[in-house]
């Protein structure tokens, strides 16, 4: 059984040398207890903030233990009356090729509904998240301008197609100019600026020629303090990530916006909340009804960026906080 530990805690940007990948013997199932075989490991941004200590929403992982992460994966041995060998489940059984559980927690997937690697993609918990943060947050009504950063990704790409069948203009914020234009082409993004250019904030005030009234936050820093001016009269402002600063060690140098930011709250009459996915699961059956159809009709599409094998775990969520990632991450551990 391989398994990936952290090492140590990173300082700034995750380094290969902080996770260790070591063997174990396959585990097997005690009375009441399943055990799974890892097909896809999902690969997510939060999970850079549990290799720090720092207090959080959910505890740190502790130098020497398994990485979180969610798993689909197959039931090889079962020892629980709920599962069968052979079932296709989901579950949180982290950085690792077999796992043991009792089954609490664990749900089981039927691949004739929906390719099974969707259950932690566009299907789980990102889709979930997009679902949430942009209806019952960011309250989109048709001939809204929405603005999503990250605008390829796992969140980003379902909250900005969402908008769309809300009847919003859609712009989206990414990096490399072949995101910008997948989101255009293939989503039916209205427009893309990047982060990257010298002139994001005029760019940025062209796509919008109406202001912006729901910007989805992904990233924070410098795309927040562009979207910010932009912001309309009673705009909302979903604060779901803010991927720019996970790999910080303080505080960034420059003055402190907190004054412009607060008078543009006042004046503006913002709605600005942040929101955490695990909360909202009782809007799962909804979600899955709503977005399943979508995926189902063709009007809404995903993408995934599939890396081979366990052991390159640690460079994809490095990956994934640089950038590389072009699309939900998924580690495939073993055959589907
Ligand atoms: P993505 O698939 O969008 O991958 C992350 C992307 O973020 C990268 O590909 C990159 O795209 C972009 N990015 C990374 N660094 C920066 C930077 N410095 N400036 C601008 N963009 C950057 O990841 P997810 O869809 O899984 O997650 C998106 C966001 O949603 C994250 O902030 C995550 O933490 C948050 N999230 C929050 C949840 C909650 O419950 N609140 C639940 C799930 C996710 P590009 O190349 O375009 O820059």
């Amino acid at each position: 059984n391989t398994q990936v530990l952290l090492a140590s805690r990173p300082t700034g940007e995750p380094i290969p040398e902080n996770f260790d990948i070591v063997q174990s013997p396959i585990p097997e199932a005690g009375e009441g207890e399943i055990v799974v075989r890892t097909i896809y490991l999902s690969i997510d941004p939060y999970m850079r903030g549990r290799m720090d200590d720092a207090k959080s929403y959910a505890a740190s992982v502790q130098i020497g233990d398994v990485m979180t992460g969610g798993v689909v994966g197959q039931v090889v041995q079962s020892r629980n009356p709920k599962f069968s060998e052979g079932d296709f489940v989901l579950g949180m059984f982290g950085w690792q090729s077999f796992s043991v559980s009792d089954g609490s927690l664990v749900r089981k997937l039927d691949p004739a509904v929906a390719p099974i690697s969707t259950a932690v993609g566009v299907l789980g918990m990102p889709g979930l998240t997009a679902y949430v943060g942009l209806l019952d947050i960011g309250e989109p009504k048709p001939g809204d301008t929405v603005v999503v950063a990250a605008a390829s990704g796992a969140v980003g790409s379902v909250v900005g197609q969402i908008a769309k069948i809300k009847g919003c203009r859609v712009v989206g914020i990414a990096g490399p100019a072949d995101k910008c234009a997948y989101v255009m082409e293939e989503l039916g993004f209205d427009a893309c600026v990047s982060h990257r250019s010298e002139t994001l904030k005029t760019d940025l005030e062209k796509a919008c020629p109406d202001g912006i009234d729901v910007y989805f936050e992904n990233v924070g820093g410098k795309v927040f303090a562009a979207v910010l001016p932009l912001m309309n009269d009673f705009g909302r402002i979903p604060v779901c990530g803010l991927i720019a600063n996970y790999n910080l060690t303080e505080l960034p140098p420059g003055p402190d916006m907190s004054a412009r930011v607060m008078r543009n709250i006042l004046t503006k009459r913002l709605k600005i909340q942040g929101f955490i996915v695990t909360d909202r699961y009782d809007r799962f059956p909804a979600f899955e009804k709503e977005v399943g159809g979508w995926i189902r009709d063709g009007s809404l599409k995903y993408r995934e960026d599939i890396i081979e094998g366990l052991e390159n775990a640690p460079a994809a969520l490095i990956g994934v906080l640089a950038g590389r990632n072009f699309g939900k991450m998924l580690v495939r551990v073993s055959d589907d």
